[in-house]
C-alpha cells in the first residue's frame, strides 16, 4: 500500500506556521506497517491543488490530506476532490446538527459559510469531529482512497486516532511493522564511515541504511520491515553486529542516548568527579554536564577563564607559558587542566583553549584551532583539533570533542 500525505495550506508555504502534521501521520501510519512514500505541499488553489490530488491518485493507494476542510473561501479541499473524482457535494444533515449544537454550546449564532462544512462529496464515509466543527471524509474511489482531515493538529491526531486507524485496520488488517534504530558515531567523517561499510549500505533493502550527519556526529539509522516488530528488531539485531564487526570503535550509542548522559553514567559508576577550566568554549562543556540531571554527584565545578589573567591568578598557567608558547597551546591547555584539577580537588581536570573566530587566527594557528587536555589518574593527554564552521558551530564541535575524550578517558580508567 503506497501511502501519499498531502499538506494543503498556503500558510505551510510561506513558512509561517511549522508542518507538523505530515511527520505525524507519516511516523503513526510507519508504525502500522504503510508505506509512505510521498509527501506534498500545496497551497489553497484550486489549479494547482487539483494538480497534486491527481498527481497523488495516480501514484500513490492511499492519500490523506490535511487542512482545508473549514468554512472559509480558502478552505477548498473537498470542493477540489469533488471536482475531481466527479462526486457533487451535498448538505450533510448530522455535521449540521453537531455544528449547530457547538454554537448553541457556547450560545453564539452559528454563521451561514459554516454550511460549508458540512457539504460533503457523494458517497464519502463522515468522520465526526470530536474536538472541532469540520467533519473530516473518507472516500472509496476506483481501488483508491481519499482521506480528508482538517488543518488544526489536536483535531487531526485525535481523528486519526480515533477514525483513520480503525478504518485502515478492517479494510487492509496488519501490515506488519517497521522497526528503526539509530547507531550514534563518532570521530569518523560521513564518506570515510560509507567506505566502511560500503558492502552492507550497496547490498541493503530490508533493512535498510541510512547515512545522517548531525552537529558533530554522523548516525546511521537501520529501518526493517517485518510482519510483526519482533520479526523487524531480529533483521536489525542481525544487520548491527555485522556493522558492528566492521566499526565497533566508533559506535557510542544507541536511539536517543546522550554524550552527556553516556558519560555521567561512567562518572558515576566509577565515583570520579570532574572540573573544568574552558576559555573558548565559555563554558559550554560544562553547560551540557550539567544538562543531566544528578551531575552534581561528579561534576565540582568550573571557570571560565577567558583572559590570561584569569588563567594565570586562577589556575596556576604561567606567565611564562603563556608569553612561550600562547594561550592557544598545548602547554597551556596541558597547566589548565592540572590546575582546575588542583584546584578543585576533582580526580579528573580538563582544560580548553582554542580560537573560536572568526578572529583571533595567526599564521600557525587558524581559526578552529583548539587543544583540549584532560589530566586524571590515567596521566596527562592532550589533543589537538582544527574545526571548520561558524563561531557557534565551532564552539559546539571543540565542546563534542571534549566530552567524547572525557568519555574514552574515563573508559579507560
Ligand atoms: P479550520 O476549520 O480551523 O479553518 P482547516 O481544516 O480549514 O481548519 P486550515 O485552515 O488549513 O485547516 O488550517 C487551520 C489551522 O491549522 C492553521 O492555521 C494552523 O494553525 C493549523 N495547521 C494547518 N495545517 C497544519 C499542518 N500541516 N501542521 C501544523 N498545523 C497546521
Ligand atoms: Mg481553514
Amino acid at each position: 500500500m503506497i501511502v501519499e500525505i498531502v499538506a494543503t495550506g498556503t500558510e505551510l508555504l510561506l513558512g509561517q506556521i511549522n508542518n507538523t502534521n505530515t511527520p505525524f501521520l507519516s511516523q503513526k501510519l510507519n508504525e502500522l506497517g504503510f508505506d509512505v512514500l510521498y509527501h506534498s505541499t500545496v497551497g489553497d488553489n484550486k489549479t494547482r491543488m487539483t494538480e497534486v490530488l491527481s498527481n497523488a491518485l495516480s501514484r500513490s493507494d492511499i492519500i490523506i490530506t490535511s487542512g482545508g476542510l473549514g468554512p472559509t473561501q480558502g478552505d477548498i479541499t473537498k470542493e477540489v476532490t469533488a471536482q475531481l473524482l466527479n462526486r457533487p457535494l451535498f448538505l450533510h444533515e448530522e455535521s449540521v446538527t453537531h455544528m449547530a449544537y457547538l454554537f448553541a454550546k457556547r450560545q453564539l449564532p452559528m454563521p451561514e459559510n459554516n454550511l460549508r462544512q458540512a457539504m460533503i462529496p457523494e458517497g464519502a464515509y463522515v468522520i465526526k469531529n470530536e474536538r472541532g466543527t469540520a467533519p473530516g471524509v473518507i472516500l472509496e474511489h476506483d481501488n483508491k482512497i481519499i482521506i480528508h482531515l482538517p488543518g488544526p493538529p489536536h483535531e487531526l491526531e485525535w481523528m486519526y486516532e480515533h477514525a483513520v486507524i480503525p478504518y485502515l485496520k478492517t479494510k487492509f488488517g496488519l501490515q506488519g511493522a517497521i522497526v528503526s534504530r539509530v547507531l550514534h558515531t563518532y570521530g569518523i567523517g560521513e564518506s570515510s564511515l560509507e567506505e566502511k561499510i560500503k558492502d552492507l549500505v550497496i547490498s541493503q533493502s530490508n533493512p535498510t541504511i541510512a547515512l545522517l550527519a548531525r552537529p558533530g556526529e554522523i548516525i546511521i539509522r537501520l529501518t526493517a520491515k517485518g510482519s510483526a516488530s519482533i520479526e523487524a528488531t531480529e533483521l536489525i539485531d542481525e544487520l548491527e553486529r555485522k556493522i558492528r564487526h566492521k566499526i565497533a570503535n566508533y559506535i557510542w550509542g544507541l536511539d536517543n542516548d546522550t554524550i552527556e548522559a553516556n558519560i555521567g553514567k561512567t562518572l558515576t559508576e566509577k565515583k570520579f568527579t570532574v572540573a573544568l577550566a574552558e576559555s573558548c568554549t565559555g563554558g559550554l562543556v560544562t553547560s551540557r554536564i550539567t544538562d543531566i540531571s544528578g551531575s552534581s554527584d561528579y561534576l565540582v565545578g568550573s571557570i571560565v577563564c577567558y583572559t590570561n589573567r584569569i588563567k594565570t591568578d586562577f589556575i596556576d598557567v604561567t606567565p611564562q607559558i603563556l608569553a612561550e608558547h600562547g594561550a592557544v597551546s598545548q602547554e597551556t591547555a596541558c597547566l589548565m587542566a592540572t590546575g582546575i584539577r588542583r584546584k578543585f580537588a576533582a580526580s579528573i581536570g580538563i582544560g580548553i583553549t582554542g580560537i573560536a573566530g572568526p578572529t583571533g587566527a595567526t599564521p600557525t594557528k587558524p581559526v578552529g584551532t583548539v587543544f583540549i587536555a584532560i589530566d586524571g589518574p590515567a596521566g596527562i593527554q592532550c589533543q589537538h583539533h582544527t574545526f571548520n564552521g561558524q563561531r557557534t558551530d565551532i564552539k559546539y564541535r571543540i565542546s563534542q570533542a571534549a566530552l567524547h575524550m572525557l568519555r574514552e578517558y574515563t573508559l579507560s580508567l
